[in-house]
């Protein structure tokens, strides 16, 4: 189960929004209970995703056959992430997952994602129709490299 309130689930529709038709990307930031996670702060990012990214890794077609690009793909910068992972530590939270979001796609797992995928990490996914946000769900990668789904409950 991971908690977000009403707010942060906002931040994150807000950004999806606002960089439709991309793919917009972040951290969540909070703390850890046996398998309960709690969102203190939704940390935007950009997608710094480039085609050289894709060179480093199994080659998936895009599921509706358009070129790779930041439409259908995102990419968080090693070095965001690396100073994002010392300020959780000096703050005692932990780096609990990743959001994400897809264009005029379900709120679904690709094969990309899975491939970049680490486990114990949430991995929300919003979905968005024509600029809209419709759907956020939840991911959680199991042993067997499957994404289960996991419970969001929003909080206020
Ligand atoms: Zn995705």
């Amino acid at each position: 189960m991971i908690y977000l309130s009403h707010q942060q689930l906002q931040q994150i529709q807000r950004h999806a929004e606002m960089v439709y038709p991309e793919e917009c990307c972040g951290l969540l930031l909070g703390t850890l209970e046996r398998d309960n996670k709690r969102v203190i702060e939704v940390r935007e990012t950009e997608n710094s995703w480039t085609g050289d990214i894709n060179e480093n890794l199994p080659h998936f077609p895009s599921s509706n056959q358009q070129p790779l690009s930041k439409k259908n793909r995102f990419s968080i910068d090693p070095y965001t992430l690396l100073q994002v992972q010392k300020e959780v530590r000096d703050r005692r939270l932990n780096m609990i997952g990743i959001y994400h979001s897809h264009p005029d796609h379900p709120a679904v797992p690709s094969p990309f994602d899975r491939e970049i995928a680490w486990p114990d990490y949430s991995y929300i996914i919003v979905s968005l129709k024509e600029g809209k946000f419709t759907e956020i769900r939840s991911w959680k990668l199991e042993e067997n490299q499957s994404f289960q789904e996991e419970i969001i409950q929003i909080v206020a």
